[in-house]
């Protein structure tokens, strides 16, 4: 059985085909435009592949919940061209295939829960800081909703005494997102995040950051494991910061070996590099295909 799988995320949205058990066959990446210059894109991707399913993971805010009358938009998305766009229907009324529907972050956590990094996890939380910070939840190997979805990309931090700027997230200035994500290093700094690759000043603030909200999912969640994915975190430099300043911050209130002796083991890259999302989002697919 042939299964299709989405990835759209802020900057480009991977196409994928795959089979039932977890397998890439081929996969097509393309920018992210408006819909009416991408959806084209994607559709004629998947026709005629012969796709029994389609799994879509997808930036949001999204409407996962199947019961409410905007299930499958994209919902306030500051990607304005998208806002309040009804994706799952397009692909559906062309695809004509069962889907299956989550944010792209939710999406990368059950990829890193069926065969990456957080394996095993009762909780597994992955974070990708790239264009944007997002953060999925997987609990038992189901990504976690409620009331949507979590956004814990716009949690508020703690801004540290010596930095001034102002943030760039334009719902709350100066969120986790807006104090840390790729272009807000680029406005804070003047460069670009790879070309301030020997700033130690850069890297520290950033951790400090990411540490923090990475402290709050802790005391949260209570998670078995965290991965942190995306572009920034190609930036291998900010892994012994970020693991030092968790510690930092907790200051020894979670007594657990994890934490207090095996850190490097406890907040890791992505074990499916890339492709965490992807393999997540052809999970989605087959679970389509299941419960059509
Ligand atoms: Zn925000």
């Amino acid at each position: 059985m042939l299964i299709g799988a989405l990835e759209a995320g802020g900057t480009k949205i991977v196409c994928a085909i795959g089979d039932e058990n977890g397998n890439i066959i081929d996969k097509k990446i393309i920018p992210t435009e408006s819909p009416n210059k991408t959806m084209p894109q994607i559709i004629n991707y998947f026709r005629n592949k012969g796709i029994e399913a389609l799994g879509v993971g997808c930036f949001g805010p999204i409407d996962p919940d199947k019961k409410s009358k905007t299930y499958g938009y994209i919902t306030s998305t500051p990607k304005l061209a998208w806002r309040n766009y009804n994706i799952v229907k397009a692909l559906h009324d062309t695809l004509n295939v069962p889907i299956e529907f989550d944010t792209d972050v939710n999406t990368a956590a059950l990829g890193e829960t069926i065969s990456g990094a957080l394996l095993d996890c009762e909780i597994g939380i992955y974070i990708t800081i790239g264009t944007g910070i997002g953060v999925g939840v997987c609990i038992e190997g189901e990504p976690l909703h409620g009331l949507m979805h979590p956004e814990a990309g716009h949690i508020i931090l703690r801004r540290l005494k010596n930095d001034n700027y102002k943030g760039i997230c334009p719902y709350h200035r100066d969120c986790f997102e807006g104090l840390a994500s790729g272009p807000a290093i680029e406005e804070r700094w003047g460069k670009k995040a790879y070309e301030l690759k020997n700033e130690y000043e850069v890297w520290e603030l950033e951790a400090d950051y990411i540490a923090q909200a990475i402290a709050n999912f802790i005391l949260c969640y209570s998670p078995n494991r965290i991965v942190l994915g995306g572009g920034i975190m190609h930036e291998e430099q900010l892994f012994p910061i970020i693991r030092f300043k968790v510690k930092e911050y907790l200051n020894g209130y979670i007594n657990m070996k994890q934490i207090l002796d095996d850190i490097d083991s406890y907040i890791v890259p992505p074990l499916l590099g890339d492709d965490a999302g992807i393999k997540g989002a052809l999970r989605l697919g087959r679970l389509a295909s299941r419960n059509n």
